[in-house]
């Protein structure tokens, strides 16, 4: 969900002749220190695909580590997947992806290139149409070019740019024989004026044509006749998966409503205007959860009523009674917590709760978490209540009972009078009514819950693993001015990332490289430490630089070995070293037995 936002740059604190955005320079730092590279950069790379290097490598490893660890290993309720990224194609024609997963396209009648529809903004200005275009001599055109004069442009070039599209179109048409028109054209023209249009390109000005659904997903073949028949796709959402494997999990594994399965991997999407470095690819992975809970009906069977929401509900433990409004709140509240736990605050991070307009038919509700990027606060998560609708849509189409049987809704029920269950099924039926269903699916699904089966309905929290990458990494980009021995000053980056994310947990130098006990102290230092956290050693250069580069690389913590090290200025200082923290440049003595216990905690 597209929320606009204003531009973020950065203020250098010296005066600089020209402000680089923000952005720029954290797509090059990117590249330089070795976090995200063009995939097939040595070819000119490829739109919307990108490669994460050694630092980027070990970022995005913790970050999905990070996230397995708080929605799988910390938590009795979830489990895990690793599914096949093709799948049958059946299973993206039951979720709607073949019919539905589309974006509304607008092509520019000028350049003919697209634009998601939602992303044109309204624009007013004077609109110049040029049509009957004659090329003394050689063509008559039978077409317009519509353009709208963009900020502050001269109307000569208006015209110009007009004649030359005209020019280059004619010559695309007529082919390379005929491909002579010059500039010699000659174009009638007529103006109006438009406030407000949405129907202009915001790029050529050019005039859009009306909007035409564009399927997002990627298309492959299976086996060698490689026909319409054998097409596959990869997937466009890691989500599928789960619910296509929902029995199985639940058959062979001891869950039982409110559960959860979760999954981290490859999405593709054939997106058609990839954009803002990696918030936009083509190739991204997810980390998506698909949390089940039981109906609402269900839940008031049991209980004898769902708890409601109000602004002093307590959220942090899960209760028999929740319905899918306190679950949906729950699972929003816990994934703020994941994201204050690894550096994104509340103060980067906005809410969009979809109004009833913008939801998906099936959905009841949808939050997207926002994170205020330099271009714009965007999405980083959706949080949508989906009802029962993917698990429902995939037991039509593939024919396979995917209900529950739960025991405690069987023994509630078995406490009811017949008159209690007439009751409780008009009541049913009269709800879905005012939720446009059939009184007859009310009746189906009565039946089924009065013998103790439902459908599960699911929340789902769907984060993006390279958003939340390129997130951090925008996060932590901080600049600081330095002056060196010689007075000269620098600015220097600095990458803050939290501890548990950061690429690097600890460098590790010998003072100088040139004394061999110091080397090896620092040697057997690092290989100690290295079997428990993420270690660099790096003996080239004075220790200013040492830490310098391990600071752009975001290295939260550094180690020296020196001479009080190995003892030479008296034994009580033997076997300490420097502990240097990267935020606050602090500096301490502590014991080599010291830090695993001193650094663990603050890395995991
Ligand atoms: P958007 O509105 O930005 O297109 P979406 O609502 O289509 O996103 P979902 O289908 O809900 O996204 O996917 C869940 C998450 O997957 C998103 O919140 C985002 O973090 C990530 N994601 C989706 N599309 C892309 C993409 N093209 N590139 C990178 N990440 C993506």
């Amino acid at each position: 969900m597209r929320v606009a936002g204003g531009a973020r740059t950065f203020t250098a604190p010296m005066s600089q002749p020209k402000e680089i955005p923000l952005m720029e320079k954290i797509v090059s730092m990117c590249k330089r220190r070795g976090f995200i590279f063009q995939s097939s950069d040595i070819y000119g790379g490829i739109n919307g695909f990108w490669d994460y290097g050694p630092l980027g490598a070990e970022l995005k490893r913790n970050l999905r580590d990070t996230w397995w660890r708080a929605m799988m290993r910390e938590r009795e309720d979830v489990v895990g997947l690793d599914a096949s990224i093709i799948m049958h194609p059946a299973v993206w024609k039951a979720s709607g992806h073949v019919d539905t997963f589309s974006d509304m396209m607008r092509e520019c009648t000028v350049t003919n290139k697209r634009i998601r529809a939602d992303h044109v903004e309204p624009q007013s200005g004077k609109v110049f149409l040029f049509e009957g275009a004659a090329c003394p001599g050689k063509w008559v055109g039978d077409f317009a070019v519509v353009l709208l004069q963009k900020n502050g442009e001269h109307t000569d070039s208006v015209r110009k740019r007009a004649k030359d599209f005209y020019i280059q179109r004619v010559n695309a048409m007529c082919g390379a024989e005929k491909a002579s028109l010059t500039d010699e054209v000659q174009l009638n023209e007529r103006t109006e004026t438009v406030a407000n249009s949405v129907d202009f390109h915001p790029e050529s000005g050019g005039l859009l044509t009306i909007a035409k659904p564009f399927n997002l997903m990627l298309k492959t073949f299976l086996g060698a006749t490689a026909t319409e028949a054998d097409t596959a796709y990869l997937r466009p959402e890691t989500a599928q998966a789960i619910f296509a494997q929902f029995k199985n999990v639940v058959d062979s594994s001891r869950v039982k409503v409110p559960f959860g399965i979760g999954q981290i991997g490859k999405a593709f999407r054939n997106e058609v205007t990839p954009r803002n470095f990696t918030f936009r690819s083509r190739e991204f992975e997810q980390m998506e959860l698909e949390f089940f809970i039981p109906p609402d009906e269900a839940v008031r069977l049991i209980h004898g009523h769902v708890a409601e929401w109000s602004e002093d509900a307590d959220l942090s433990t899960p209760q028999p009674d929740w319905g899918w409004d306190l679950w949906h709140r729950y699972w929003v509240a816990q994934r703020t917590a994941y994201y204050a736990g690894i550096g994104l605050g509340a103060e980067v991070l906005a809410y969009h709760w979809q109004k009833p307009e913008e939801l998906a038919h099936y959905a009841r509700a949808c939050v997207d978490i926002l994170y205020k990027f330099p271009f714009g606060t965007e999405e980083l998560e959706g949080i949508a209540a989906r009802g029962d609708f993917d698990l429902t849509q995939h037991q039509k189409h593939s024919g396979k009972p995917l209900e529950v049987f739960d025991e405690e809704l069987r023994a509630a029920v078995a406490k009811l009078t017949d008159e209690q269950k007439r009751d409780f099924n008009a009541e049913v039926q009269e709800q879905w009514n005012d939720r446009n269903k059939s009184r007859e699916e009310a009746a189906v699904f009565c039946e089924r819950l009065l013998k103790g089966f439902y459908v599960p309905h699911v929340i789902e929290p769907s984060a993006g693993l390279d958003r939340l990458a390129l997130a951090v990494i925008a996060n932590a980009f901080t600049e600081v001015e330095k002056t060196d021995a010689k007075g000269n000053k620098e600015v220097l980056t600095v990458m803050r990332f939290h501890p548990r994310i950061a690429p690097v947990k600890v460098g590790v130098f010998p003072l100088l490289k040139n004394k061999p006990e110091l080397v090896a102290k620092a040697r057997a230092v690092f290989e100690t430490l290295r079997r428990q956290l993420a270690c660099f050693y790096d003996e080239g250069g004075s220790i200013g630089k040492r830490y310098a580069r391990q600071d752009e690389a975001g290295t939260p913590f550094c180690v020296t070995i020196d001479f009080d090290t190995i003892g030479e200025n008296g034994p009580e200082l033997l076997d300490t070293v420097t502990l240097r923290h990267r935020d606050d440049g602090r500096q301490e003595r502590v014991k080599i037995g010291d830090l695993p216990g001193l650094l663990l905690p603050q890395v995991q």
